[in-house]
């Protein structure tokens, strides 16, 4: 039985536009589009579910529901894998959830101009599938690359594990077609023409559409950069006797200026004792290794061979003991399977529970990481004193500027929850924790996210404080374009934007 808040003069008109099969209110198609793998509040999960589901499969559908939605003001969030980690695919107010996941075409593979044209529920492993056929790839490489899809990347301004060498989303995304939270459909690119990198015409659109997670539109089509398929990967993985020396040897690895070098990743120790205690990919290393250094290159094989050269004489001369291939290659090559971890942990105690994972993905600059570590571990310490559901599974660093990999670091920690205990209390603590972890980030110049965008409970209430008069900006382009605010709303808390005085 049907079960939704929405009338069913309004479910007739949604299935009207896309098809009596591609529009679902039944409740386990609903309640499964409410989660996310970020920590959730599961003791409150039926306050997050949408009243409608549908599988648009053309733009023009899309932009009919979207229309629809503005004349009976019903709220409309769009969700591609749902593998988001600020909550943004979750339906704050109910209404209509669109899911992109039929619009999963490749339209157009452009060999001669280097481009790949396709519908935003096509996921990248697929994707790469046919482009390596032609010699191609397209390299937005996530540790969510099997299961996130081109939408989200684009809704979220994802983050690349190989953005170093190749760039992040928002480097590879050359061009997209979006709904608008009114309806029309407008291509944003660099320039007019769909396949140009750069452009100085008018106000750089692109970037305004990426990263505002589903608050500004919702995106149909998206035309990406292909780059050659490496013919060399090389990966080299570094020891160290504690943190700071494996630090300044990080510093050094990502400043050597090597053109192939995509990623630097610094582990702490308290990331080794996870990965030692609860992670089957992972080799254990003798208990003096308390800090770990990765490496990868990408590139042509004889312009990887000397590149490698280098980098294991800088790895060595700064006080790294190389690890061997196995390691290297075996740790590398589980970077996909490895933050997926839910049914892992335990209790301090040493009883083993299931617990999911959560991290927090600031931006933060070389300088400040070993402040910030102390700061972010003493926070994690405190909740785990009160609660016994948390668990602290430690913190690494990676280089995140796009083909420069030094300066800042997408910097995360990894903290285990017991999600079956939430309750009141310990959600409020948890949220506290993350508003605690986001104002140290902003203390020490860094940013609250890197990746993954910062609309969840806790961090969120920073955002202000982080953008200053960018923030006053936002509401403004908010309120223009979505006079309703029927996209997504409540995310970000853009709903300001609609309050009295606000103009
Ligand atoms: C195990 C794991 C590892 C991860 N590793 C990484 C990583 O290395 N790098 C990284 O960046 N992220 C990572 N993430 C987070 C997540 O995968 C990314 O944020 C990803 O970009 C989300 O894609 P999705 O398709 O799942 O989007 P969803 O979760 O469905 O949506 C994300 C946001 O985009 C909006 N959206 C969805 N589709 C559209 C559309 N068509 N138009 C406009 N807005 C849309 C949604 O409303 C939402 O706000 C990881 C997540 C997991 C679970």
């Amino acid at each position: 039985m049907a079960v939704t808040s929405l009338s069913e003069g309004l479910v007739d008109e949604l299935r009207g536009i896309c098809g009596h099969d591609y529009v679902f209110t039944g409740r386990s198609a609903r309640f499964n589009r409410a989660r996310v793998p970020a920590p959730f509040p599961v003791h409150r999960w039926d306050e997050f579910v949408p009243d409608a589901v549908v599988l648009p499969r053309a733009a023009e559908q899309v932009s009919e529901v979207v229309k629809l939605a503005n004349r009976h003001r019903v709220p409309i969030v769009p969700r591609a894998g749902g593998t988001g980690l600020t909550d943004g695919a979750v339906p704050l107010n109910g209404g209509i959830l669109v899911d992109v996941k039929l619009m999963n075409e490749i339209k157009d593979i452009d060999l001669v101009d280097r481009t790949v044209t396709v519908g935003p529920g096509i996921n990248m492993l697929k994707l790469n599938e046919e482009l390596r056929r032609h010699g191609v790839i397209y390299p937005d490489n996530p540790a969510s690359y099997p299961c996130s899809l081109v939408g989200g990347r684009i809704g979220t301004s994802g983050w690349s594990l190989i953005g170093g060498r190749y760039g992040h989303t928002r480097d590879l995304v050359i061009s997209f077609q979006i709904v608008l939270p009114t309806g029309e459909i407008i291509e944003v690119g660099d320039g007019g023409g769909r396949k140009v990198r750069k452009s100085s015409t008018g106000f750089q659109l692109k970037h305004l559409f990426m990263g505002h997670q589903g608050t500004l539109g919702i995106v149909t089509e998206a035309t990406l950069e292909l780059v050659p398929r490496p013919e060399a990967e090389f990966s080299a993985f570094f020891a160290y006797p504690d943190y700071d020396t494996a630090w300044r040897s990080t510093g050094a690895l990502a400043k050597s200026g090597i053109a192939t070098l995509a990623g630097v990743v610094l582990f702490d120790e308290r990331k080794l004792a996870y990965l030692r205690r609860d992670d089957e990919a992972y080799i254990p290393q003798p208990p003096e290794v308390r800090s770990v250094v990765a490496t990868a290159m990408y590139g042509n094989a004889d312009e990887v061979r000397v590149g490698a050269k280098r980098l294991m004489r800088i790895g060595v001369e700064t006080g790294g003991n190389y690890l061997g291939d196995e390691i290297s290659h075996g740790d590398w090559a589980a970077r996909h399977d490895r933050y997926a971890t839910p049914l892992h942990g335990r209790l301090r105690s040493g009883q083993v529970v299931p617990m999911s994972w959560h991290c927090e993905d600031a931006a933060i600059p070389y300088s400040a990481l070993p402040k910030v570590r102390e700061e972010w571990h003493a926070i994690a310490d405190s909740l785990m004193e009160r609660f016994e559901m948390f668990d602290d599974w430690g913190m690494f660093a990676y280089t995140n500027g796009p083909y420069k990999p030094w300066g800042d670091y997408l910097t995360e920690i990894d903290i285990g929850i017991w999600e079956m205990q939430w309750d009141d209390e310990s959600w409020a603590a948890w949220v506290q924790a993350k508003k605690d972890i986001s104002a140290v980030a902003l203390r020490y110049g860094g940013s609250i996210t890197a990746c993954h965008g910062a609309s969840r409970e806790g961090e969120v209430d920073l955002v202000p404080d982080e953008l200053g008069g960018g923030w006053e900006v936002m509401k403004k382009v908010k309120k223009a374009l979505d006079p309703h605010n029927v996209m997504n709303p409540g995310k970000y808390l853009l709903d300001e934007a609609y309050e009295e005085g606000e103009s």
